[in-house]
């Protein structure tokens, strides 16, 4: 494809629309092929050297770069597509959503403000969420990058309830008026980091231990809390899991949101993937009490399988959201009438003033899919979450390592220096393509961890995985 001499578009649009076509037929074929292939292959050095070149001063033919993408991005790729991903927390994703992220390119919106339709599609979004969470119409809501920024963004909202909007002005200036934060040992780390971040000092959220069942513990929380008000803090903020990153432990929602009622402390829930266990009658009751929270986080892109990323905040009193971003810039001067009206904008509600169309791959994730099929989708997850389960209690030589509340399995090879073997077992899983799990650290050891998000996944796949580590474990 060769440009015109005014401007960027293609001096052939039909040269131009052959060479498109072939594009999405390669994206489609890419994921129709996905289980032909390995979960994931180490690059290659003369590949990896390959991005080393000089900056492109002089263009290229479009298909000569989409054949450079073909041999050294896709085929090299983190591997989350495949059934036999299981590492960390990602999403599958789906064709709907990778066609809508070309319309989203397409239309090219910005969706910091101003009057348009896709501000629409967000807003809409936003009543659907308040439905399908039980959230007041006057709740306010904003797609982030992840869950990491929406758990960042609710710290700053909780505060701005603490301490007031004039803080936006003054800053914390090494003060914090006593404020402490409370939340599991395991919560994410994002959590410490949003603390970090916003002022108050990661040494203003505590961590509280876990149950056997990896929930917040919340007896050890009440005394917490009760030693902070002795000690004349100022307890200020609760975050409960729906969902640990670790196990997939969903604390009591409800005894949570008891505890800061009475405390008058903002209840924060981190539902990173598991908060869309609501769109499963399974899991729903699991999740009781999340309508009570001040605020919400949770991702699109996990359990909701919408390509990366789409992360989501939800707060209760929209007011003050807004008050704790919103900026007074003449340049964004609002209008009754024309482009400039419609406020507020999603700018007023966090600190993006350019934002991309988000909420588009969504909208059709959720249009075309339904909240009942892709409900199925994750009590799918949980299935073969427990097929794994019930096969690694069947395996001698293997042992679980934490209960299976939703869709991850934490398990070890048993054998002499555990912790070395089964970090060499999924290391060498890894590298032989058939699966790729995570590990993490279960009461001191290390674990195996298979987090199942990926609607692909079958108790094939998982089988497939635990035949393989049977073989590394037995190797020397
Ligand atoms: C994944 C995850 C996060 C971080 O979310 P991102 O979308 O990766 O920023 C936070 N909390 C929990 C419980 C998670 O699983």
């Amino acid at each position: 494809m060769g440009v015109g001499a005014d401007d960027l578009d293609p001096a052939d649009w039909e040269a131009l629309r052959a060479e498109a076509h072939r594009m999405l037929d390669d994206a489609i074929d890419h994921v129709r092929t996905v289980r032909d292939r390995p979960v994931w292959r180490p690059i290659p050095d003369d590949i990896r050297a390959g991005f080393d070149a000089a900056l492109p001063h002089q263009g290229s033919d479009l298909g000569t770069v989409h054949a450079e993408f073909r041999d050294t991005v896709q085929a090299y790729g983190l591997g989350n597509l495949h059934p036999g991903f299981m590492g960390w927390v990602h999403g599958g994703g789906t064709v709907v959503g990778m066609l809508a992220e070309m319309l989203a390119g397409g239309l090219n919106a910005n969706l910091g403000g101003r009057d348009h339709a896709p501000i629409e599609v967000e807003r809409q979004i936003l009543r659907w969420v308040r439905v399908l969470f039980g959230y007041p119409s006057t709740a306010s809501g904003l797609f982030v990058t992840g869950t990491s920024m929406a758990n960042f963004l609710a710290v700053l909202v909780a505060r701005t309830q603490a301490l007031g909007t004039e803080i936006r002005r003054t800053g914390l200036g090494g003060r914090n008026d006593g404020l402490v934060a409370y939340a599991s040992t395991a919560a994410h780390g994002c959590i410490r980091q949003a603390f970090e971040m916003s002022g108050l000092g990661a040494d203003a959220l505590r961590l509280i231990a876990t149950d056997a069942e990896h929930r917040l513990d919340l007896a050890a929380l009440q005394a917490a809390i009760a030693a902070d008000r002795a000690a004349g803090l100022t307890p200020f903020m609760v975050i409960a899991n729906a969902g640990t990153v670790d196990v997939g432990a969903i604390d009591d929602l409800n005894a949570v949101a008891d505890i800061a009622a009475a405390e008058g402390a903002w209840f924060h829930v981190d539902g990173a993937f598991g908060a869309l266990g609501m769109l499963t009658p399974e899991l729903a009751p699991l999740l009781a009490g999340i309508e009570r929270s001040d605020s919400l986080a949770f991702d699109f892109h996990k359990w909701g399988q919408v390509p990366y990323d789409a992360g989501y905040l939800l707060v209760r009193d929209g007011e003050t959201h807004r008050a704790t971003f919103a900026s007074p810039a003449a340049y964004l001067r609002r209008e009754t009438r024309g482009l400039a009206g419609g406020s507020p904008w999603p700018c007023d509600f966090g600190p993006d003033l350019s934002r991309g169309f988000r909420a588009l791959k969504t909208w059709f994730t959720l249009k075309v899919y339904g909240l009942d099929r892709l409900g199925e989708a994750i009590a799918g997850t949980c299935r073969v979450a427990r097929h794994l389960r019930d096969r690694i209690q069947a395996e001698e030589r293997l042992e679980l390592l934490a209960p299976v509340a939703l869709n991850v399995v934490c398990f070890r090879h048993k054998g002499a220096d555990p912790d070395r073997l089964n970090a060499r077992i999924v290391a060498d899983l890894h590298e032989s393509g058939i699966a790729v799990p995570s590990t993490t650290t279960i009461g001191g050891c290390l674990a195996i961890r298979a987090a199942i998000v990926n609607h692909r996944t079958r108790e094939d796949d998982v089988d497939r995985m635990v035949d393989a580590i049977l073989a590394l474990g037995a190797k020397q």
